[in-house]
């Protein structure tokens, strides 16, 4: 990945945005994408739509989401120590001894450590089992209550430490690689195709609040009323320890995106991303959805009476932990798969299922 393209990535996966609070993520894309787009503009619910017209009728809706799971201060004790919510599927067990990143008054940033009791004090039936919401606090050098409230308010949200870091030349390590990615390569697809006449109107969408119901993607494919609409997101990758590629399939970082198939993916698209994927000569690895997925492809295809959906996912490890880890060369695959994508349909492309 070029230096320029990775900064942007960086900018992006550090910037905080939980759900709900996406607005930070959402200033690194609006200023990139700016340059690429016809229009750019931001809807109530804080969605981000960018787009670049094309020469028919067609619209494509393509989605990546702007939102990161993280924590919301609840309560503040007599001793300055912050009791906290998560925001979306957090695994609890893994936030003792994190470090975190505090949004307090006038967005003001505090660093602090997830605090449990120390191992020597755990009872020996505690010791076994994985702490609970209640067992932790967030320690942030307060001098009591009155200190901590002049500082922060109940309400403000916290993300895990930003600080992205390359493991390898393309295994990357960040805090919100679920779904920054995602939003990359919406942005990128623009910059690629930014000298190019293309049929159709392509919106290029960075959605808020992913993680908490799929509701951005919800709200902005309502509003773009899409024929084909694609979902970026991260998957599961299963190599690693303690990953059953029976029951999760085969999903190695390095070998390419992840495209579904199933009931949630429109046949035609997905024999289309399979051709795409041919003619940029892109490996591409297939994951079986047999159900609905739990991505904003499903939010897509279910929009009005039906749109013809899509879904590409960047094998990721440790999902909705503080580290997450990807490719960075499955990102870059995933932005050629998606313009050859692009290339391939006009309005007279067929997205009815047929025998
Ligand atoms: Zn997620």
């Amino acid at each position: 990945m070029k230096q320029e393209m990775k900064k942007f990535f960086q900018d992006l996966v550090e910037a905080p945005s939980p759900s709900g609070f996406e607005q930070p993520a959402q200033e690194v894309y609006r200023n990139f994408v700016d340059e690429y787009a016809d229009e750019v503009k931001t809807d109530v619910h804080g969605n981000v739509i960018a787009l670049k017209k094309g020469t028919g009728n067609l619209r494509f809706m393509v989605v990546g989401h702007a939102d990161e799971i993280g924590l919301m201060v609840n309560y503040i004790d007599d001793n300055g120590f912050i009791r906290f919510l998560p925001i979306g599927g957090i695994d609890i067990g893994l936030l003792p001894g994190s470090r975190v990143d505090i949004y307090g008054k006038d967005n003001k940033l505090y660093r602090g450590v997830i605090g449990r009791k120390p191992i020597h004090l755990l009872k020996p039936e505690e010791r076994t089992k994985a702490a609970k919401l209640e067992d932790l606090w967030i320690d942030f050098g307060a001098k009591d209550k009155e200190d901590a409230m002049s500082k922060i308010s109940i309400g403000d949200h916290i993300t895990f430490s930003k600080g992205m870091e390359m493991l390898s030349e393309d295994i990357v390590t960040t805090k919100a690689t679920d779904n920054k990615a995602g939003v990359y390569i919406v942005a990128a697809i623009l910059k690629e195709l930014a000298n190019e006449e293309v049929a159709a109107n392509i919106y290029s969408v960075s959605a808020v609040q992913e993680e908490v119901g799929l509701r951005g993607a919800t709200t902005s494919a309502f509003g773009i009323d899409p024929h084909v609409g694609i979902a970026i997101d991260v998957t599961h990758a299963t190599d690693y320890p303690g990953m059953n590629k029976g029951l999760h399939g085969d999903v190695s970082l390095g070998k390419g995106p992840a495209v579904s198939v199933g009931a949630n993916i429109n046949p035609k698209v997905f024999e289309l991303l399979k051709k795409a994927a041919e003619n940029a000569k892109v490996d591409i690895q297939i994951e079986a959805a047999p159900r609905a997925t739990g991505t904003d492809a499903n939010a897509i295809q279910v929009n009005r009476s039906g749109v013809a959906a899509g879904l590409i996912s960047i094998p990721n490890r440790y999902m909705h932990t503080p580290n997450e880890v990807i490719s960075l060369s499955d990102v870059e695959d995933s932005v050629k798969l998606l313009v050859e994508f692009i290339r391939l349909i006009d309005d007279n492309t067929d997205f009815i299922p047929s025998v």
